[in-house]
């Protein structure tokens, strides 16, 4: 594969642009296997911009649990990492997961913790991501904005 370039998805009036870096490592996470467990972390940026965010630094979380169709989130490890990258300048900018599927989209299990996480944290971030990573290309990851209603679907642009 080429070297990823970044990529730009819009959701409503936001705009979330995300480093091909992120995107290269991302891509090397999918879960290829039947036996490939669900891998998943957060993504940080520098800048907090209440319309638009740019992602450019990604880190994995190892789960409390997993399997090939199912992630439970270590919290208190999140809250360590998120603490780590802040002392590098990084802010929270959103969270994401790998599905073993071709076009992923959000379960109501993923639809559910999401917006708990949205609502309850004391992040301060006016804009929040969500990137699934599927078996196939980048261009078939789902990309998606987090809010009160749930996680909502993102149009890519370029
Ligand atoms: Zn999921």
């Amino acid at each position: 594969m080429s070297k990823p370039i970044d990529v730009e998805y819009t959701y409503s009036d936001k705009t979330i642009v995300i480093a091909g870096s992120v995107m290269g490592y991302l891509y090397s996470q999918r879960q290829l296997e039947p036996s490939t467990h669900e891998r998943g972390g957060l993504l940080f940026g520098k800048e907090i911009k209440p319309y638009s965010i740019k992602i450019n630094h990604v880190i994995s979380i190892k789960p409390k649990k997993s399997s090939p169709t199912f992630r439970e989130t270590d919290l208190k490890e999140e809250k360590k990492q998120i603490k780590n990258e802040e002392k590098k300048g990084f802010h929270l900018m959103g969270f994401w997961h790998t599905h073993p599927e071709k076009s992923p989209s959000p379960s109501p299990l993923d639809q559910d913790n999401t917006t708990k996480i949205f609502t309850n944290s004391d992040h301060d971030m006016p804009l929040l991501a969500v990137i699934i990573v599927g078996e196939k290309n980048i261009d078939d990851f789902f990309i998606g904005v987090v809010s009160e209603k749930g996680i909502m679907k993102a149009k890519r642009r370029r």
